[in-house]
């Protein structure tokens, strides 16, 4: 179903979101306080448009009522991101993400009423950390403060070895919740499966535990 979207802040992360969604075939209304910006997005968004977002009146000219999801993507300037969020909350808009850019300013944005809150370079950051600490760890992804999935290879230490085997559920206190072996994806993987080299195992758990598996493991 098509919707509507409006991204503020044309920056590196804003204007990546407006030109995936533009690519996706979404309408979407750019906004940015710098005409340069915003020339770069006439022929991408559906409408790019010079505006300051800490002026309520301007967004409610530009129709921002009518639009279901905002994303506000400014980022050094943390009074104007903090500002844009309260004048959208006050107009009630459906749904509005937020780049946060330290975690102090995740904390104001949680508090004032930004319904999804994003903080990409943080976040990232936790991914390549994860993923440098051995070359068999593919991917990480944070689930809550305490609580993470990762993916990994089952290389060499794994190779061989059943579920029952490696017992990483009693050994680690984390679950293999689904293998991949080449293009299938086992969603149920039963305790006697025989892991080879280079398949992927999904794992979930808690941060503690997942930190102790690839310690040992990975
Ligand atoms: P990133 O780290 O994602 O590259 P930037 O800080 O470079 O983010 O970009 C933020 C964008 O937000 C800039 O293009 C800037 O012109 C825009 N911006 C800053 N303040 C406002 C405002 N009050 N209204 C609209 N756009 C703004």
């Amino acid at each position: 179903m098509k919707q509507d979207y409006a991204v503020i802040g044309l920056g590196r992360f804003g204007g990546s979101v407006c030109r995936e969604l533009s690519m996706e075939g979404m309408d979407v209304l750019a906004i940015d306080i710098d005409e340069e910006k915003v020339n770069e997005f006439k022929n991408i968004a559906s409408y790019a448009v010079i505006a300051d977002s800490t002026d309520e009146a301007t967004l409610k000219e530009l129709g921002i009522k009518n639009i279901d999801h905002v994303i506000v993507s400014i980022g050094d300037n943390i009074q104007a991101s903090i500002l844009t969020t309260v004048i959208l909350t006050d107009l009630e808009i459906k749904k509005i993400t937020v780049k946060a850019q330290s975690d102090y300013h995740e904390k104001i944005l949680n508090k004032i009423g930004a319904d999804q809150v994003v903080h990409p370079e943080r976040d990232m950051g936790k991914r390549i950390a994860h993923s440098v600490i051995s070359n068999n760890i593919l991917d990480y992804l944070e689930l809550s403060d305490e609580h993470s999935i990762v993916e990994v290879k089952a290389g060499k230490k794994m190779q061989g070895k059943t579920l029952v085997d490696l017992d990483i559920r009693a050994n680690y206190g984390c679950n293999v919740v689904a293998i991949k072996q080449e293009n299938e994806i086992n969603v149920s993987p039963s305790a006697d499966e025989v892991l080879r080299e280079d398949d992927i195992l999904i794992v979930i758990g808690a941060d503690k535990d997942i930190s102790r598996f690839e310690k040992h493991l990975v």
